[in-house]
């Protein structure tokens, strides 16, 4: 008998013990792993978790440990690289942890492990508050926010990670700590950008913001206007004021064809909003615009209805201080050669609050004006092995690569970029090493991947 489904038996003892859910391999379907959004990922995992409380994952770690079981922990299972399953091992499920309170008074949110940002919006909707979060609602708000979180309100208020106010934290030994600027304030330094690898965050306590709508939607260019489009898009973000977001993107419309889309959120006056949009309308002929006043939580909502289940993924990312006319020529032949239609690359602006940050002030590596370029190849796990999608992902990677800031958005660094991997914390990444020594020393949350190099000595 596989000796880990053995001990899978033993833990799943112990865990019955105190009521968490365990599945194992062969018991069913649901036993194969978690779901997780990329389709490509084939790991299978020992044994899943399904933890209910801080108690049931203290004593899934503590079990983990116990029988030598590679550990991993599962948010909303949208990670691209699919770090939340390791072959062979644990995966502590925090998917029924998804419980969120709200107090309208001190606008704090109270945010259990497995809660998505979806989850978090429709708490806080009914206060007129919002949490900073991605630009969809199915990604996990403790993944996102661990690793940075960029979205709609970054340049207003931030990285999500900027407004977390304090974590509780299972640690590699099963202890249970809470984490903010004064108790453990070096764990909550290296929580803010770290990711998951200093342990599991059961709960979190993040600030919430007043703001009933947004001035947001999408605006698509022919692709004939694509360069034009990219070039003046860069021009007007370079001195965008804090209350405007445009994520920036190559997408295909519904003929499959490559189009340059703006999507903006202004989260400021409305009639101070308007004439941005007018302008940004103004960039070329638009084939479509449906910019207007929403809700944070229906726009966010569009973003996930463009999601398609079943799909497989490879994804790279890079960081751009501009786009100079080598990265534009870079990105209009990319868009021009995609491998399937549904592959899309997108940009996203970082501006405002987050950049007034010191950079040693969290774990975060970037704090200075950049575009976060995330390269997405889909396709069809039935269709065809991937092969020409991830090749097409890692030859734009390469193309951007001599313009790039060194290092990258951690949250969407591919397993293979070694080289980024090892940059992407820069003047922090020190520290960062002797942290994870002190919270983590055998490497028991080996997030990102194994070369990660928060995983080796320093
Ligand atoms: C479709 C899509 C859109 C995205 N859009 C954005 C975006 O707009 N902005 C942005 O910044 N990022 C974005 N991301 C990236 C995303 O923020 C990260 O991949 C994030 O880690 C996903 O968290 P999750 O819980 O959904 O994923 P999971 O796969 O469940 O978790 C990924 C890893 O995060 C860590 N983790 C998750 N929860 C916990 C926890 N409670 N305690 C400790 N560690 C934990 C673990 O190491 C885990 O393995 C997007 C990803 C996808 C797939």
């Amino acid at each position: 008998m596989n000796p880990r489904v053995n001990s899978a038996n033993v833990l799943h003892d112990l865990i019955a013990s105190v009521g968490g859910s365990v599945h194992l391999p062969g018991a069913d379907e649901s036993a194969r792993g978690p779901a997780i959004c990329n389709g490509a990922v084939d790991r299978r995992p020992a044994v899943v978790v399904k933890c209910r409380n801080a108690d049931e994952v203290r004593l899934a770690v503590r079990a983990a440990r116990l029988r030598n079981f590679p550990l991993s922990v599962r948010g909303a299972g949208h990670d691209w690289v699919g770090q939340s399953v390791r072959h062979d091992g644990m995966v502590i499920d925090l998917s029924a942890m998804r419980h969120v309170n709200v107090d309208p008074i001190t606008r704090i949110a109270t945010v259990e492990g497995g809660a998505t940002a979806a989850d978090v919006i429709g708490a806080a909707r009914q206060y007129g508050l919002v949490a900073v979060t991605g630009n969809i609602g199915a990604v996990g708000m403790a993944g996102l926010t661990l690793g940075g979180g960029y979205g709609p309100l970054t340049p207003k208020f931030g990285l999500a990670l900027d407004n977390l106010l304090n974590a509780d934290v299972v640690l590699e030994d099963g202890s249970l700590v809470m984490a903010d600027c004064t108790t453990n304030g070096e764990l909550f330094w290296a929580l803010r950008g770290g990711g998951g690898n200093f342990g599991v965050v059961v709960s979190m306590r993040i600030r919430l913001h007043p703001l009933s709508e947004v001035l947001g939607g999408v605006i698509a260019f022919p692709w004939s206007e694509a360069r034009t489009v990219l070039h003046a898009y860069c021009a007007l973000m370079s001195s965008a004021p804090d209350e405007l977001s445009v994520l920036g993107g190559i997408f295909p419309t519904l003929d499959g064809q490559p189009a340059l889309f703006l999507a903006p959120a202004w989260c400021g006056d409305p009639a101070r909003g308007q004439p941005v949009i007018a302008e940004l309308r103004s960039l070329g002929s638009p084939l479509f615009s449906n910019v207007g006043m929403m809700s944070y939580a229906d726009m966010l909502a569009r973003f996930d209805a463009h999601l398609i289940k079943g799909r497989s993924y490879a994804v790279q990312t890079r960081w751009m201080a501009d786009l100079s006319s080598d990265t534009v020529d870079a990105l209009m032949a990319a868009g021009k050669s995609r491998s399937s239609t549904t592959s899309i690359i997108a940009l996203q602006h970082f501006h405002g609050a987050g950049t007034r940050i010191a950079t040693s002030s969290t774990a975060f590596g970037l704090r200075r004006r950049h575009f976060m370029i995330g390269i997405v190849a889909s396709w069809d796990p039935v269709a065809d092995d991937g092969a020409a999608h991830r090749q097409w992902a890692r030859s734009l990677s390469s193309s951007l690569e001599p313009s790039a800031i060194a290092g990258g958005y951690a949250n969407l660094l591919a397993a293979d970029a070694y080289e980024q991997v090892d940059a992407a914390y820069g003047c922090n990444a020190l520290r960062l090493r002797r942290l994870k020594k002190r919270f983590d020393p055998d490497g028991v949350f080996a997030c990102r991947n194994s070369s990660f190099p928060l995983n080796q000595g320093s």
